[in-house]
């Protein structure tokens, strides 16, 4: 069995949802995960703000608008009328739901419901559109079985023998349909895996259902050896290991949320990223093998703010990162990036909505200064640290302003911390110099 997840491009054009037809319509078994349809969970975020502040009749604007967009897929995606009504009443009452959220108090979870109906919309008139063609597919709620315990990590006992029972419940079927993103919490309640969940819904399955393997169709022919955003001339790694491509991903590479390949790599179920557009290019495929060495690829990740923590007694005082380390696991926050010296430590979170109380606690034996709008710049490949060129690497910084270095912290990464004013230079200088020098 494998797992096949289609991103928001893929299901975002009539033509595109042709083109998933085909390429899944193979005779084989198999489970597709879907997203939302592209822009209407950023849509659907901006209902919720427009909710959260009040903005009722903007709020009603948007919903409709949105409502419009779908009534037009409806007529150009389905045959006759009576289908044609029946995903229309579906339709029409997702967004009756969506107006009668406008009047009530805004709080998480009712982000939480707003934003879990774009793959609700998705999955339903895919499943509708198959079906219209002939195609045996059945639509398995995620909301059956996907949930997150209170660490919030997925909860695979829960997931495993629900996703079971609810294929075991259907009717059989060629293809198995459902909604990325969206999962219970562990008391019930509505939520998700956040902003780019669905590919993590897909190999969360994938582990579950011990899949040969979880496929990952995006806009995009597989993973870029640098930002395809930031850097011109970028192009697709064919293989990568499951550490490389968890550091990219971790680090900032879009095309796959920043978990996704975790629970792959416990399982070893390889994940390939393809192209909907372009099926017939390679990709990329993220297996245990590792292969050849020296940096793959660089990623950035934004929105990092660094702290740099100086202890107040001075030389020699031990107990002072156990101390630091302390007040950071009181507050849940993760440490990305760290470098210590006699007598201070700089670190970097990505997290920043406990820091005022995480100052608060580290001043009373600490001086703290904390600089924000940083970004981590991740380069990642098999062996980097041993590498013996990449200590040319290095020459690329006399023309950046680099706050930290992390090299030797893993066999995988060489991290930078930089303004993320400089980030597009860096990437771009990085970009030149590591690439060229790696082909020579
Ligand atoms: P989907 O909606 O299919 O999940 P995403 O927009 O989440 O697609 O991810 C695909 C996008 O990720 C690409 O269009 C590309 O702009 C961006 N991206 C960022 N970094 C990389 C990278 N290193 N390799 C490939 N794509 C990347
Ligand atoms: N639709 C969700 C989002 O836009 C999940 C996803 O696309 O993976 O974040
Ligand atoms: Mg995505």
């Amino acid at each position: 069995m494998k797992v096949l997840k289609f991103g928001g491009t893929s299901v975002g054009s009539i033509e595109n949802i042709k083109r998933v037809k085909e390429l899944i319509t193979d005779g084989d078994k198999k489970i597709v995960v879907l997203s939302a349809m592209s822009g209407t969970t950023n849509v659907l975020v901006e209902i919720s703000d427009l909710i959260k502040n009040k903005l009722v009749d903007q709020a009603v604007e948007t919903i409709e608008n949105l409502h419009a967009k779908y009534n037009d897929v409806i007529d150009e995606l389905f045959e006759t009328s009576e289908i044609k009504q029946e995903v229309g009443n579906y339709i029409d009452k997702v967004f009756e739901l969506l107006t009668t959220f406008t009047s009530k108090k805004h709080n998480e979870l009712l982000y939480n419901r707003i934003v879990s109906q774009g793959e609700l919309l998705s999955t339903f008139m895919f499943t509708k559109y198959l079906n219209q063609e002939g195609v045996n597919a059945r639509l398995l709620p995620a909301l059956g079985f996907m949930r997150i315990d209170k660490a919030n990590d997925p909860d695979d006992f829960y997931i495993k023998q629900n996703l079971q029972r609810i294929i075991d419940e259907a009717l059989p079927a060629e293809i198995y349909i459902t909604q990325g993103f969206i999962c219970l919490d562990a008391v019930g309640n509505i939520a998700n895996l956040q902003r780019g969940g669905s590919d993590y819904t897909a190999t969360i399955i994938g582990a579950v259902v011990d899949a040969d393997e979880v496929q990952i169709w995006t806009d995009i022919d597989g993973m870029h050896n640098n930002d395809p955003r930031c850097v011109e001339n970028t192009h697709a790694i064919s293989n990568l290991s499951f550490d490389e491509a968890a550091e990219l991903a971790y680090f900032g590479a879009k095309i796959l949320h920043p978990q996704t390949v975790m629970p792959a790599r416990e399982a070893n179920i390889p994940v390939r990223l393809k192209n909907t557009m372009d099926p017939g290019s390679y990709g990329t495929l993220i297996s245990q093998e590792y292969e050849g060495e020296g940096i793959k690829a660089i990623a950035a990740k934004d929105g990092i703010t660094a702290i740099k923590i100086k202890s107040a007694r001075m030389l020699q005082a031990h107990g002072f990162l156990k101390k630091v380390f302390e007040i950071f696991e009181k507050y849940e926050t993760s440490i990305d990036m760290i470098t210590t010296s006699e007598i201070a430590v700089s670190l970097t979170i990505d997290d920043a909505s406990n820091l005022p109380s995480i100052v608060e606690e580290l001043e009373k034996f600490s001086m703290v200064e904390v600089d924000n709008n940083q970004s981590i710049i991740c380069l990642v490949g098999h062996s980097v640290v041993r590498h013996h060129e990449t200590h040319r690497l290095f020459k690329v910084l006399q023309d950046i302003s680099v706050r930290m270095i992390s090299y030797g912290g893993s066999n995988n990464n060489i991290s930078l911390l930089v303004n993320t004013n400089d980030k597009i230079t860096a990437l771009k200088r990085l970009n030149s110099y590591v690439f060229e020098f790696a082909t020579t």
